[in-house]
């Protein structure tokens, strides 16, 4: 129970890799505040967590919600020491017909939010003298993908960020990584042909997609005390694809 004691905050906890994050962070521990877009999402998000957490609505891409929100927060709760930077879109399209719209949302919803997210949060872990923050990227950072320039771009931008933090924050006892996974059997991924499956696992050495839960595992060993000296760091989580 290496984060008894400690508020969790994890965007994006509804479905997904994010839920699978928020439950896991609540079995080591911490109290989770997990958050969805939707009232619904986020009574189910409550219910799910059953006395370890609680389900908040938050639309990351916009300014004034992630300020509505912490004001909402900080009435109620200590202020989160472990930060999950989870939410995150897709609007592919190939960078020839990109229009200006995609561009501007997934950059907004993945990247500037992170920006927002993170302002918001770094007083409490300054004051603590104690703090993780680990921002959800992908292996699309690093590999670039047709189709994802938007996407890819964003997820570049936040790795750089997390590492300027990380260099910002760390005389604070606070950490600042990535995990960037592969191809994640979520919802994201099931909008995929079953083409565009068999595809991309004949470049997966594992031969399938990873589990929401292998991914929670990773986010929950940088978020406890052991990962304290790992800080700056993209940690990949796909199968062998980035090696290929
Ligand atoms: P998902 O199943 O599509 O779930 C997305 C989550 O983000 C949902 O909880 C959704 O809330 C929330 N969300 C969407 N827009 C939001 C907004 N504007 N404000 C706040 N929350 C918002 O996605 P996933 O596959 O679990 O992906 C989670 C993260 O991992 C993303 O950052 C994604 O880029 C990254 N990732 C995924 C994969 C993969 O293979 N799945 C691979 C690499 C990286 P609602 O339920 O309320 O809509």
């Amino acid at each position: 129970m290496s984060l008894a004691g400690k508020v969790a905050l994890v965007t994006g906890a509804s479905r997904g890799i994010g839920a699978a994050i928020a439950d896991h962070l609540a079995a080591a521990g911490a109290y989770v505040l997990g958050t969805a877009t939707t009232a619904a999402g986020a009574a189910q998000i409550s219910q799910r967590l059953a006395g370890s957490g609680t389900g908040y609505v938050l639309d990351v891409s916009s300014e004034a919600s992630v300020n509505a929100f912490f004001e909402q927060i900080k009435a109620a709760h200590e202020a989160p020491l472990v930060l999950v930077n989870n939410a995150g879109i897709t609007q592919d399209n190939i960078a020839l017909r990109m229009k200006a719209e995609e561009w501007d949302d997934v950059i907004n919803t993945n990247l500037n939010s992170i920006y927002r997210v993170c302002k918001a949060s770094m007083r409490g872990m300054t004051k603590a003298r104690w703090g993780r923050i680990i921002n959800i990227t992908s292996v699309v950072a690093s590999m670039g993908n047709a189709g994802q320039s938007n996407y890819a771009a964003a997820k570049a931008g936040v790795e750089g960020y997390s590492r300027a933090l990380a260099s910002e924050l760390g005389s604070r006892g606070i950490t600042v990584n990535c995990v960037a996974p592969g191809f994640i059997q979520t919802d994201m991924t099931d909008a995929l042909s079953e083409e565009q499956k068999q595809a991309l696992l004949r470049r997966v050495p594992a031969g399938r997609l990873g589990a929401a839960r292998e991914v929670a595992a990773l986010v929950t060993f940088l978020a406890g005390d052991d990962a304290g000296y790992v800080t700056g760091e993209t940690l990949h989580i796909n199968g062998g694809l980035y090696m290929n």
